[in-house]
């Protein structure tokens, strides 16, 4: 029996690793051997093989047939096509740094008219630190180095499994340990050394009388002329995955020894010059000697390159260092921001440079620390900010983010994509893992929302008119009793490792919640006979999705604990629009009164009851109601890591007293128009005025060499407190000024300035200097710096000048700076004289 499918591929990078990866796995269920071609390369390969389908070069927009032939084509081609749609849900994006423009030099940089090396960025930062170059081993290096001696080909084979089987078992063992890039990488590495297509092409060498060493070579050098012939950059940059695995099976195989390991034992801070470095070798480095990496022929999409862009290592390629003098013990710099090598530096540069770095870490530290700090609005009122997660690897990376919580653990996708239903063991690891990031954190285990757009065809919820209307979520679970159970049985387990939550979807009515409260109750008691530890007072949450909860809250608060909106749905069936559906996206309207008020209906029925209400909806991550949702009286957002970091900050911005207020004024608006205008206008947000003038920004004995040295460090502390998000560009605009004319006022004082696009608040920073320099004409040991707002009013910039300037005509005032001894001492000098 034979089947045809025909599909047009839907994903942005192509068939890569990764879904490659989910095909191969569906149709290795399958007896029916799966042949896919793409019609536009002309490339056809099975789809058994992860490898042979990257090797198809499927690009988006390609029309490719897919032919299933064998006795179970008819139920194959059906579970194929259900996974090829569902195909883009998988895809991750691959944010690829903005590169600035080749050349680009700062003001502060071109004043000292260095000697750089141009190259292309693959990870931004900054380092200083002596050059090791690592010789790279390509293919031919590897096939001079083959083994004369061949066994019986029986022997080889056997050779060559016993050394997969170790492989694979080596890299299952530390994929266990590892979350993030590294467990994505390692999962790409383990579909290559299982690779059908890939085993099938080593045999056959060994078939032709070749050894396992020579063997596993050519058939890696096959696969990879196929993958350098794709048009797609990310596709031909996997050939390196291909080498990398290729060591590590002869290693394995051979011995330790049977490579040369190259200088990778680094014993001091190093700048690592390579061809590539394939990402086992990038593994094992060890990083706190590893200030930077040159690969000329890595690409920005080798997983080298994900894997040092996560880590933070500058790194930069396009750069042929064959040519390069390298001296070892010669300090050189590494910018990756700007993509730039100086092999040569001198001391000037040299100082530049690590002052950008302490500059650097401070603003990362700072990020940091903010980032973890406890979400609160300026007035000291706590909001808890949680991530909305739907896998372990996205819970590290919230909490990297500095989530609070988990709020939303979308746990149905561990039931989707697969043949049949998860079980017990494999749920309560998962939940553990996520329990074991989280530290002690709180996380809200939804139960699976399976049904309306979510299918699962292992569950045969069967054809419905209205999917979104029908059989969906805890609709579905008195049908399958003991799967929610067995769920309900692993949050248990997971509870015992922390503070876990369970959550159910789509609750219509209290008889609902009611059951599941037994159902939890009993799952519980079984536990207890079988002796399993847990949490006995684990939370049961409702999830205000479905509008008739709304009026049902005194009597579900009897068997809740506490309830989240969860904003998409509610939204859908409040306003009975489809939340995906284009056509209706006006009728769908956050900005609604009538929805408005029913929010807040809730959360005042909520909290009369003793109870918390949070929002895991995708309005939580929405900066524009923010301060609406705070006032309102939410105890709880959460939404995607991305945006927990801006969340923080602008919380921190705002005043609770005033959010609360506004969000009176708001309520008793009538039109979606006015509501949203009030939202985006900033007169209602509860901004705080920041002042200015302020300690902070009074630099006391600065060590400076020169005008461009002061300028760039007053510019750098404005940046480190907020006050513009592109010091750079302030630079060349304080610049501007001083090429027109100097800003030295005479008596050892200057008065640069400027009114300029970046600066976010008008600030006057000071500066007194350690040592005299020249500016322009004169000696200066003073600068006041004046940054003003293009939006600030348009007389306030000369007004601080003129002001400065006519008091600095008097000895007076000038002693008195001259013989401060303290920022404190000069900050209450400044600001009575100023007046602010
Ligand atoms: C929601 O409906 O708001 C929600 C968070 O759940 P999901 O988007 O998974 O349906
Ligand atoms: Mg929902």
């Amino acid at each position: 029996m034979s089947e045809l499918i025909t599909y047009q591929c839907e994903l942005k990078e192509g068939i890569h690793a990764r879904p490659a990866g989910h095909i191969e796995r569906l149709c290795n269920t399958f007896q029916s051997e799966v042949n896919w071609k793409n019609i536009r390369s002309g490339l056809q390969g099975s789809a058994k093989s992860a490898l042979s389908l990257v090797a198809t070069d499927t690009l988006l927009n390609d029309e490719c047939e897919i032919i299933l032939s064998g006795a179970d084509a008819r139920r194959a081609a059906s579970e194929l096509t259900a996974l090829l749609k569902k195909l883009p849900q998988f895809e991750v994006a691959h944010e690829e740094e903005s590169q600035v423009p080749a050349g680009y030099l700062p003001r502060s940089l071109r004043e000292m008219q260095p000697s750089f090396i141009q190259g292309s960025r693959i990870s931004g930062g900054v380092a200083i630190a002596r050059p090791v170059v690592v010789k790279s081993l390509s293919f031919d290096d590897i096939m001079a180095r083959a083994p004369m001696e061949t066994r019986a080909t029986a022997e080889e084979k056997q050779a060559l499994n016993a050394g997969i089987e170790a492989l694979k078992q080596a890299k299952l063992d530390i994929l266990e340990s590892k979350v993030g890039v590294e467990h994505d990488i390692i999962q790409a590495h383990l579909s290559i050394i299982t690779d059908a297509a890939f085993q099938q092409s080593i045999s056959h060498f060994i078939d032709n009388g070749e050894n396992v060493w020579r063997a596993t070579v050519l058939a890696a050098m096959d696969f990879c002329e196929i993958l350098k012939k794709s048009s797609s950059k990310y596709i031909k940059e996997r050939t390196l995955d291909v080498l990398d695995i290729t060591s590590q099976l002869l290693t394995t195989v051979y011995g330790e020894h049977s490579l040369p390991q190259h200088g990778l034992n680094l014993n001091a801070a190093s700048i690592i010059f390579a061809d590539n470095l394939t990402p086992s070798k990038f593994l094992g480095i060890n990083k706190k000697m590893l200030a930077g990496m040159v690969l000329t022929a890595t690409g920005t999409t080798s997983h080298t390159a994900i894997l040092a862009r996560s880590l933070g290592i500058p790194t930069l390629t396009d750069i042929d260092f064959s040519t390069l003098d390298l001296q070892p013990q010669q300090e050189i710099i590494i910018d990756g921001n700007l993509a730039l090598l100086a092999t040569d530096p001198d001391e000037p540069l040299l100082r530049y440079y690590r002052n950008e770095m302490a500059v650097q870490r401070t603003m990362q530290q700072q990020m940091l620390s903010s980032v973890h700090q406890p979400a609160v609005s300026a007035d000291g009122h706590r909001l808890e900010i949680a991530a909305n997660i739907a896998s372990v690897e996205e819970a590290e990376a919230a909490f990297n983010n500095g989530a609070e919580g988990i709020g939303l653990f979308r746990t149905e996708m561990s039931f989707m994509d697969r043949e049949t239903p998860p079980d017990y063991a494999e749920l309560a690891a998962l939940y553990t893992r996520v329990m074991a990031c989280a530290n002690g954190k709180p996380v809200i285990f939804r139960t699976f929302d399976i049904g309306g757009d979510k299918p699962v065809d292992y569950l045969n919820l069967g054809e419905e008119e209205n999917p979104f209307l029908g059989y969906r979520a805890i609709r579905t679970y008195p049908r399958y009793r003991d799967l929610f159970a067995m769920q309900l049985k692993a949050i248990l387990t997971a509870s015992s490792a922390g503070d876990a939550k369970v959550m159910i979807p789509m609750i219509a009515s209290v008889e609902e919640i009611i059951w599941c409260r037994e159902v939890l109750e009993a799952v519980k008691q079984a536990m207890r006979k079988e002796g399993l530890p847990f949490n006995d007072t684990i939370s049961l949450g409702v999830m205000l999705e479905v509008p008739s909860v709304i009026f049902a809250i005194p009597e579900m608060a009897e068997y809740a604990d506490f309830f989240s909106v969860g904003s998409n749905d509610l939204t859908q069936y409040f306003f009975a629009a489809d939340r995906g559906n284009p056509q209706v996206a006006n009728v769908y309207d956050n900005y609604a009164s009538s929805f408005l008020r029913a929010l807040q209906f809730a959360i005042d029925e909520v909290h009369r009851a003793g109870k918390w209400i949070g929002l895991c909806g995708e309005l939580g991550a929405s900066k524009d109601f923010l301060p609406l949702l705070i006032g309102m009286g939410f105890d709880e957002l959460s939404m995607s890591a991305t945006a927990i970091p801006g969340v923080k900050h602008a919380l921190r911005e705002l005043n609770f007293a005033q959010c609360r207020l506004m969000a009176l004024e708001v309520l008793a608006l009538t039109r979606s128009a006015e509501v949203k205008a009030a939202l985006q206008t900033p007169a209602v947000k509860a901004e705080t005025q920041k002042s200015i003038l302020a300690p902070e920004f009074i630099l006391f004995n600065l060590d400076a060499e020169d005008k461009n040295e002061v300028i760039k460090k007053m510019t750098d502390n404005l940046w480190l407190h907020h006050r513009t998000d592109c010091r750079e560009h302030l630079c060349d605009d304080i610049w501007t000024r001083e090429d027109a004319f100097s800003t030295a006022v005479g008596y050892g004082f200057a008065i640069p300035h400027t009114k300029s696009d970046h600066i976010t608040d008008s600030t006057i920073s000071m500066a007194t200097l350690a040592h005299p320099i020249i500016w322009g004409d004169q000696q200066v040991d003073t600068i006041f710096m004046l940054t003003v707002c293009k939006s600030a009013d348009s007389n306030m910039h000369m007004k601080y000048f003129s002001t400065l300037a006519r008091k600095l005509m008097k000895e007076e005032f000038r002693n008195e700076i001259k013989n401060a001894d303290s920022v404190d001492v000069l900050y209450n000098l400044m600001t009575r004289t100023l007046d602010v």
